[in-house]
């Protein structure tokens, strides 16, 4: 008797927890963009790192792509030289915490507080304040919601995942990319992975020569987020 009633709450639990963006969640967050116009975000999380992201910036530039960064804010803070040149590239700058922990573990203020300083530091190199916040490990709550909500942010999810950080060859990730590529697609990459530079080229190139335009998670989210 007791068995149903556990796992019926526990279903309830996990449900409300972790279920998928419904139609009331998803003004709160951006997983992809408008599934007809042929625009797609190229994201990177848990930068800037000490090596590495000049290359990054330069695997981008010669095709004007500019991509999203969910800068950890400590690093962001460490590295603010290279945070500094991201935005002068004109690359987008969002949030991705203070210290990357796992945020639905933790209480609502201190969620805020682990989003305010990653913002803090962000504006005090003169960076427009970020509007989305992409949790680490893109997990998630109604607590990490809320917080969100109090801060008038929004969380900023991707559809497609390069698993670049399992070190997998940039064969393998230019192929999962450009097999699962699709309008409105926003895409996971990290900063400071080497593989992801030598791709990045071979992408968007290939992208480019299918009709799509590179855009940041938050034109994608002005064209109408789904
Ligand atoms: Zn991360």
């Amino acid at each position: 008797m007791l068995r149903p009633v556990l796992l019926a709450c526990m279903a309830l639990f996990l449900c409300i927890e972790w279920g998928p963006l419904n139609a009331e969640r998803a003004r709160w967050g951006i997983a992809s963009g408008d599934p007809f116009v042929p625009e797609i975000a190229l994201t990177f999380d848990d930068g800037p790192r000490e090596h590495g992201m000049q290359e990054l910036m330069a695997a981008l530039s010669p095709f004007g792509v500019q991509g999203t960064f969910f800068l950890v804010g400590k690093f962001a803070d460490r590295y603010a030289s290279v945070t500094a040149a991201l935005h002068a590239g004109g690359h987008a700058i969002e949030n991705h915490s203070f210290t990357h922990p796992k945020l639905y573990t933790l209480w609502v203020e201190k969620i805020v507080r682990e989003t305010e300083r990653c913002n803090e530091v962000i504006e005090a190199l003169g960076i427009r304040r970020p509007r989305f916040m992409r949790p680490p490990g893109g997990s998630w709550n109604l607590k990490v919601l809320n917080a969100m909500r109090r801060m008038d942010m929004r969380l900023g999810l991707w559809n497609i995942n390069s698993a670049d950080y399992t070190g997998k060859s940039a064969e393998d990730i230019t192929a999962l990319i450009l097999r699962k590529a699709a309008p409105g697609a926003i895409v996971l990459m990290h900063s400071g992975v080497p593989q992801t530079v030598s791709a990045l080229p071979g992408i968007v190139h290939e992208l480019e020569r299918r009709g799509y335009r590179f855009v940041s998670v938050q034109d994608l989210w002005n064209c109408g987020a789904i």
